[in-house]
C-alpha cells in the first residue's frame, strides 16, 4: 500500500514517515523543492526503496495535489505553517492552513478512489483558549475548540501566535466542514499535539534554523536565555510517539472521524531546564537556573484518556524525550 504523507521534510512528518516505513508501507511525500526531497532521501536512506516524491510548489494552488494523490491508498496531511512571526497573518498563516488543507481534500476526492482515510496534523492550538490563561484546574479534551475569531485572526497587529492558533483551528474545522459536505468516499481523523519534542529524525543544516518547537528547547541551552522563560504551552509530546499515533490513526478503523489530543503531559520549562543541567553538566552555566524542582504551577491539564484508550498510545515521559533531543544539540555543535 502507498500512503502519501504532505509536507515530508518537515520534523514532525520525519517521525510519520519513519512510522509507515518501518510498518512496510510505500510512502510518496510532497516537497516544495527538490533540496527537501534530497534532504530526506538522506535521513531516510534505510528505506529509499519505499520512497518517491511529488513537488507541489504551493499547498494552495486548487488542484495542486491532484497528481500526487493518484494511485495513493491513504493521506497524511502534515503541511501547514508553523511560524508564529509572519509579515501578515493571513496570506501567511491562515491561509496556507486553511485552503491547504481543503486542496489536498478536494484532490483525495476526486483522484484518489482507494483512499478511505486521511489524517490530518491538527494541533492543541486549536483547542486551547488563550485568552483564559493558565486556567487553574481546567482539563482541556476534544471537546474544546480555541474560539479565537477569523476576523481576529487575519487583523495585521493579531500576534503570530495567536493567529497560528487560530489558523490551526479553522483549517481543521475545514477538513470536518469539507466532509459534512462533500460526503467523500474517506473519513478523516485529526491529531492534536501540543508541543513536540524529541531528536529530529531529518538532516539538520543549521542550529540556527530549527523547526519551531525544536527551537523552543534549544534556547534554554544556548546561553540566549538568562531567566527560564513562561511556559508556552503546558502539555508535551515526543515526535516519534507522535508519528506513531499518525499510523494508529490510519489503520484503526474507530478513529474515523475521530479528534485526538496526542499529549504526554504536563510540564515546564523550568523542569526542561532541570533536566539538561543535571544531564548535561558541561551545559550547566548556559542553561537558566530558575528554581530547581519547583513543583508544576496550577494550571490546566490536558485530557489523554481518549488516544490511550482508543489508540492504545502510551507516551514516553519527558526526561529520555529531553535527554535526546540535547544531546542531539550537542553533537550538531560539535559537528558545526
Ligand atoms: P516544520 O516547520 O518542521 O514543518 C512544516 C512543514 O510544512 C514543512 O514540510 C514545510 O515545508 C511545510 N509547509 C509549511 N508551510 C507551507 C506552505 N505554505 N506550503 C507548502 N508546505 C508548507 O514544523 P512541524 O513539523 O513542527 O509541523 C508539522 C505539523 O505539525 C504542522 O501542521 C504543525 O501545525 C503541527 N504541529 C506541530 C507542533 C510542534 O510542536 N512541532 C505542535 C502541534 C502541531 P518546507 O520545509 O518547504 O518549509
Amino acid at each position: 500500500k502507498t500512503i502519501l504523507v504532505t509536507g515530508g521534510s518537515g520534523f514532525v512528518a520525519a517521525e510519520v514517515l519513519n512510522a509507515f516505513l518501518t510498518r512496510g508501507y510505500n510512502v510518496r511525500t510532497t516537497v516544495r523543492n527538490e533540496a527537501s526531497a534530497n534532504k530526506i532521501k538522506k535521513s531516510h536512506s534505510k528505506y529509499i526503496n519505499q520512497l518517491s516524491f511529488a513537488i507541489v510548489k504551493d499547498i494552495q494552488i486548487p488542484g495542486g495535489h491532484d497528481e500526487a494523490v493518484k494511485g495513493v491508498d491513504g493521506v497524511i496531511h502534515t503541511a501547514s505553517p508553523f511560524v508564529l512571526q509572519v509579515e501578515d497573518n493571513e496570506p501567511y498563516l491562515l491561509k496556507p492552513a486553511i485552503t491547504g488543507t481543503t486542496e489536498v481534500l478536494a484532490s483525495v476526492q476526486k483522484y484518489a478512489p482507494n483512499v478511505k482515510r486521511v489524517v490530518i496534523t491538527s494541533s492543541f492550538a486549536s483547542i486551547v483558549d488563550n485568552s483564559q490563561g493558565l486556567r487553574p484546574g481546567y482539563i482541556y479534551s476534544e471537546k474544546d475548540w480555541n474560539p479565537t475569531t477569523y476576523e481576529e485572526a487575519a487583523k495585521k497587529e493579531t500576534s503570530g501566535s495567536v493567529s497560528y492558533c487560530a489558523s490551526k483551528t479553522f483549517a481543521e474545522k475545514a477538513a470536518f466542514e469539507f466532509v459534512e459536505k462533500n460526503k467523500p468516499n474517506f473519513a478523516i481523523t485529526t491529531l492534536c499535539p501540543p508541543m513536540v519534542y524529541g531528536p529530529s529524525g531529518s538532516v539538520i543544516t543549521s542550529l540556527d534554523h530549527l523547526n519551531t518547537s525544536s527551537a523552543e528547547i534549544y534556547r534554554l541551552m544556548n546561553g540566549s536565555s538568562k531567566e527560564v522563560p513562561d511556559t508556552a504551552v503546558w502539555g508535551f509530546v515526543d515526535v516519534r510517539d507522535l508519528g506513531e499515533a499518525h499510523a494508529r490513526a490510519f489503520e484503526s478503523p474507530e478513529a474515523a472521524g475521530q479528534r485526538y489530543q496526542a499529549s504526554s503531559s504536563g510540564y515546564s520549562y523550568q523542569q526542561v531546564c532541570d533536566i539538561i543541567r543535571k544531564d548535561f553538566p558541561e551545559k550547566k552555566d548556559l542553561v537558566p537556573e530558575g528554581t530547581p524542582n519547583a513543583p508544576l504551577p496550577d494550571v490546566y491539564k490536558l485530557d489523554n484518556s481518549k488516544i490511550k484508550t482508543e489508540l492504545g498510545m502510551v507516551f514516553k515521559p519527558l526526561e529520555p524525550i529531553i535527554h535526546d533531543m540535547v544531546a542531539q544539540f550537542i553533537e550538531i555543535e560539535k559537528a558545526t
